[in-house]
């Protein structure tokens, strides 16, 4: 029974304010379970230095993105920063019916979509908080990713992405990353072992009723 292709995978969400750490859990979760697959995005904002086309994101004009949208290739998408970001559908049902999990990086707006979608009874969700405002600015500014101007354009938004924490299934504080990893690796373990994440269980019910009136 602990065949693991009989296990339907899960769509793991990772929500927060910019700087809160998930991007940097999300790293650390996909080390430790080669089951599990990140959904890269797609973008049309400009790539970071040392950021790829094809690994942190799929970097598209708004033309193409906006067609992908049209042709209902996005699982789900929206405009974030003054930037359309959305999910590439294609590779997530073939993903989670091969029984591994597909981890998303996407903001409040994502959530709703995915949780909304055909796929959404499979969908965990989690929001990371920063411990304090200070903090965040404190983790903004140490990334060294962005301009002053844009750290505080992210500041901003903050509050904005926060007050959705209530529609996620589990809320976490990032205070010591080690003790944040361990809760989310937690919560994934046992949310593996959800019965509607677990088809082959009515097989194995089956079974046992049927071992139970050979014996009677
Ligand atoms: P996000 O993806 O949410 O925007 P990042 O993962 O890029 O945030 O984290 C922002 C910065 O904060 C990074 O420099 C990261 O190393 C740091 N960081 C993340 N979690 C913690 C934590 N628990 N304690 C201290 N620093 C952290
Ligand atoms: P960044 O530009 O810093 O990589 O991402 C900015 C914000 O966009 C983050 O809050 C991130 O979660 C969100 N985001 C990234 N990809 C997607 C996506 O595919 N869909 C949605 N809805 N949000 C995304």
């Amino acid at each position: 029974m602990s065949d693991k292709s009989k296990r339907r995978g899960l769509l793991i969400i990772l929500s927060s304010p910019s700087g809160a750490g998930k991007s940097t859990l999300a790293r650390k979760l996909m080390a430790w379970d080669d089951g599990l697959s990140f959904s890269i995005s797609a973008t049309t904002r400009a790539p970071r230095p040392g950021e790829e086309h094809g690994r942190e994101y799929y970097f598209l004009s708004e033309e193409d993105f906006k067609s992908q949208v049209a042709d209902g290739r996005m699982l789900e998408h929206a405009h974030v920063f003054g930037n359309f970001y959305g999910s590439p559908a294609g590779p997530v049902e073939e993903t989670i019916t091969a029984g591994n999990d597909v981890l998303f990086d996407v903001d409040w707006q994502g959530e709703i979509q995915i949780r909304n979608s055909d796929l959404g009874k499979h969908a965990l969700s989690i929001f990371i908080l920063p411990p304090s405002i200070t903090e965040l600015h404190r983790r903004l500014i140490s990334r060294g990713q962005d301009s002053e101007e844009v750290i505080a354009k992210r500041m901003q938004k903050s509050w904005d992405e926060i007050s959705h924490w209530g529609a996620y299934d589990y809320v976490l504080i990032n205070d010591d990353l080690e003790a944040t990893e361990a809760q989310l690796k937690t919560i994934i373990t046992s949310e593996r072992m959800r019965r509607e994440q677990q088809p082959m269980l009515q097989a194995h019910v089956n079974l046992l009723q049927q071992q139970f009136q050979e014996m009677s």
